[in-house]
């Protein structure tokens, strides 16, 4: 049977730049049997390629082909929607060159959307100008509305609190592309070439990851390796398909299963 992984990283396949024990082993595994799989990331600070990189210094062997992030989905939802259009962009390198790559000019004054991303580059003038240019008209897309990101240090505020801060100040309220939202699922999984009964989601965030999985008809796998706590699953009118403690866990369960298929 034909199947394929969606796959998140940060807390399913390192914590910050700390690979997390077997997640190698599940990875290189599926490369061997030749399962089709994806990573799946709310981080658009990167490119693919930098991704890539990330994870190759990690011994995981991929290309920036195995590599989906909402920068890509944003870019690619928004040259559906309006084609070589203009944006401002509160964010970093990933985001930039993934709007450049679809036809996109990145401009500092009436722009056709104002996209927001990752990023630590940002302050109040430019959230000033991207106030004025909502007033005037542009329209308000976020990459991601993750509240904040987990580090070795603690919590960093993330995507979707800069685009609070605009929606406060404006009062219209964001697209938003990244996961969970169908725009972003939907694209990754195309990007494979399957049907939703042969994808399976696995990550470690109910809001986005399993959300997003259980609003396509995705097969959903919660790890335990990230941000939830099995005790947490009570909080939520949802429910992954299976718990694991990680990845690793998966290479039993998902892949000598796979074999015998
Ligand atoms: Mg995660």
């Amino acid at each position: 049977m034909t199947r394929g992984y969606l796959i998140d990283m940060d807390g399913v396949i390192y914590r910050g730049s700390e690979l997390i024990e077997g997640a190698d082993r599940f990875i290189n595994e599926l490369i061997r049997q030749r399962v089709p799989f994806l990573f799946l990331t709310n981080n658009s600070q990167r490119t693919r390629r930098d991704v890539a990189t990330k994870l190759q210094r990690m011994g995981i062997p991929v290309t920036d082909k195995n590599i989906f992030t909402c920068a890509d989905a944003t870019a690619q939802f928004l040259a559906k929607q309006k084609p070589n259009g203009t944006a401002y962009v509160i964010g970093e390198g990933g985001l930039t060159q993934a709007l450049h790559s679809v036809g996109y000019s990145i401009v500092d004054h009436d722009p056709d959307y104002v996209v927001v991303g990752e990023g630590r580059t940002f302050n109040m003038e430019i959230i000033e100008n991207a106030v004025r240019m909502i007033m005037n008209g542009a329209k308000l897309i976020a990459t991601n509305i993750d509240p904040n990101c987990p580090t070795p240090h603690g919590l960093r505020p993330g995507c979707g609190a800069i685009v609070a801060m605009l929606e406060k100040a404006t009062g219209f309220d964001a697209f938003s592309v990244g996961k969970p939202s169908p725009i972003m699922m939907r694209a990754a999984r195309k990007e494979m070439d399957l049907t939703a009964g042969q994808t399976t989601m696995i990550g470690d965030t109910m809001e986005t990851d399993i959300l997003g999985g259980t609003l396509m008809g995705y097969r959903t796998i919660l790890v335990l390796s990230g941000g939830t706590r099995r005790e947490d699953l009570l909080k939520y009118a949802y429910r992954p398909d299976m718990i694991v403690n990680s990845v690793a866990d998966l290479v039993e369960t998902e892949l000598r299963a796979q074999d015998a298929a």
